[in-house]
């Protein structure tokens, strides 16, 4: 393994999901739902497969359909126009779009300035491309996170290329504020940055709103948005996703996608075309249904001891362990399914400045409510 990726060797999602099938214990670790999303959406992926739609190559940047799609929806949900020829790249899943972005965009050592705790294939994204993290770190107050604005502005240093942001934010569950995202968007104009934002769980926001950040002033020119299908429709396996931006930097992601997948996903991408067109009926109960999901999980935590970080969107609830007399969040999760037969994810994954995530534990709350209801009653025996 060359020295770029010696640190990321077997993703923390990869293990605990290994660890919950070895001890047949509940898995709120990765985040996937247990139950697949609308038939209707299954039925059209049948559908273009048995009509032989996608079996072969698709057009590199994404079906026509899917394209036109993506833009309809943020025409709908945001009011913002994109061209489908020039402005939007169907990727494998936001994974693959992540990967191309940075790929495309950093040269050997720049700076990337990012949310501490992070999604981890941000981390081993920069390190491919040679570039250096710098991370701002998202810190508890009261039962939230905040963003500190000062010190993202102390991070930009000559040498940061761009700010890659998360919102909705896993694994905090924090919903980036309206005056929070503007801050953001005057800083990358100021000093001329360039912003990935990787917007997944846009439609799993249970209190506030989901601005996107492309929607401020000046960042049109400067920003690639993420996005894709496994959250909002209930489908992480078909792994469709998309980048949308100007067409030089869309154009600009290609040539990295290109030569990562080419493309993937063919009847998929047929399925999510006509997912995009559901009405806005399908997202509010998605909503209602994964809320109550977080306020049963939330509660159920609560009552087992645990300090609990409300979710203002996302899958996860982040908690602290040390009102439990526990502090180091790995070996708390790696005795978990022995001790009650529930697998959980340790945030300090998420964290260069491991100190500041050691005590905390994301729970996933994407599942059916007798599985939560049966793991609150098992991590009750912890107390
Ligand atoms: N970004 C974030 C913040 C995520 O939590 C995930 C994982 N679900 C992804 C990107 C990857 O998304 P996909 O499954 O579409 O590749
Ligand atoms: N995004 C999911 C999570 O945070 C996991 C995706 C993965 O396994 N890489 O749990």
């Amino acid at each position: 393994l060359n020295r770029r990726l010696a640190e990321f060797t077997t993703t923390i999602f990869a293990e605990m999901s290994a660890l919950a099938v070895q001890t047949n214990s509940i898995n709120l670790g990765q985040g996937f739902p247990d139950t697949d999303g609308p038939d209707q959406v299954r039925d059209a992926a049948v559908r273009a497969l048995r009509a032989g739609h996608g079996n072969q190559y698709p057009p590199g940047p994404g079906i026509p359909e899917l394209r036109r799609a993506v833009a309809e929806h943020q025409r709908r949900c945001y009011g913002l126009e994109l061209d489908p020829d020039t402005e939007v790249l169907v990727t494998t899943g936001a994974t693959e779009a992540i990967a191309a972005s940075l790929l495309a965009l950093l040269e050997p050592g720049d700076e990337v300035v990012a949310l501490e705790p992070y999604y981890d294939s941000y981390a081993a994204c920069i390190a491919l491309a040679g570039a250096r993290r710098v991370p701002v770190t998202l810190r508890p107050d009261g039962d939230s996170y905040v963003l500190d604005l000062d010190e993202l502005r102390a991070a930009i240093t000559p040498r940061t290329r761009l700010i890659l942001l998360n919102t909705p934010h896993n694994p905090t569950g924090t919903v980036l504020t309206r005056e929070e995202l503007a801050a953001v968007a005057e800083l990358a104009v100021e000093r001329d940055l360039l912003v990935i934002t990787d917007e997944v769980y846009e439609h799993l926001v249970y209190e506030g709103e989901h601005i996107p950040l492309v929607s401020f002033p000046g960042m049109r020119e400067r920003t690639v948005s993420i996005s894709s299908a496994g959250k909002t429709f209930s489908f992480t396996g078909w792994k469709v996703g998309w980048v949308t931006g100007s067409p030089e930097l869309v154009a600009a992601v290609r040539a990295a996608k290109q030569f990562l997948t080419y493309v993937a996903s063919g009847p998929f991408q047929y399925a999510v075309a006509e997912a995009l067109a559901l009405p806005d009926a399908y997202y509010t109960t998605l909503r209602a249904d994964l809320q109550a999901k977080r306020d049963l999980l939330a509660a159920g935590l609560a009552d087992a001891g645990f300090k609990v970080y409300r979710p203002a969107g996302t899958y996860f609830i982040t908690t602290d362990i040390r009102p439990l007399g526990e502090s180091d969040g790995f070996a708390f999760c790696r005795s978990l399914p022995e001790r009650c037969g529930v697998v959980a994810i340790p945030n300090a994954v998420f964290y260069d400045h491991r100190e500041e995530g050691e005590h905390f534990v994301r729970f996933a709350f994407c599942k059916r409510t007798d599985v939560l209801t049966e793991a609150v009653t098992r991590l009750k025996q912890l107390a």
